[in-house]
């Protein structure tokens, strides 16, 4: 079964959006395989953005997702594995486009995203491919933490 990792980011969080964007997932008949809150470092977030090293836009995406453009007493970040048949392609495509306000109006990004700060304040990320989402998986979580 494919797996994805879904990231609610700091700007969902203070909105209290988990939990709507959840039900949109688990109304695609995805299965949550793992949840956790995380307070996350700019290692850990170094790591999981490593595609953006040395673009413009890195520094800006790094105090975005550690909270510092929102009302948050920490850094956290709410965290899921998703599974489900072609988990990867649906959820990206239930998100919209990266940029929020290209997104089709229907999306997560596109209802909730916006342009703040010179950073895209897009809600969730979610891995782009199964092989990304491997990886991200096992950035964020431990293999006891997800279902077999
Ligand atoms: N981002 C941004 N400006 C850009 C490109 C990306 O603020 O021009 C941020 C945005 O929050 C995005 C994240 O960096 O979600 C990761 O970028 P990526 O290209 O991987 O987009 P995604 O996979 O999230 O759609
Ligand atoms: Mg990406």
């Amino acid at each position: 079964m494919e797996q994805t990792l879904i990231l609610i980011k700091p700007d969902a969080i203070e909105k209290r959006l988990t939990g709507i964007i959840l039900s949109r997932f688990e109304a695609l008949g995805l299965e949550i395989a793992g949840a956790k809150v995380v307070c996350a470092t700019e290692e850990l977030l170094r790591e999981h953005y490593a595609n953006l090293q040395g673009s413009p836009f890195l520094d800006g995406v790094l105090k975005f997702m550690l909270g510092e453009y929102n009302h948050l007493p920490d850094h956290r970040i709410h965290a899921f594995v998703l599974r489900g048949e072609n988990a990867v392609a649906r959820v990206r495509a239930a998100l919209g486009a990266t940029n929020p306000e290209k997104a089709d109006p229907w999306t997560l990004r596109g209802q909730f995203g916006c342009i703040k700060n010179g950073v895209m304040q897009n809600a969730v990320h979610a891995s782009g491919t199964p092989e990304e989402a491997q990886r991200e998986i096992n950035l964020w979580f431990k293999p006891e933490e997800v279902l077999k």
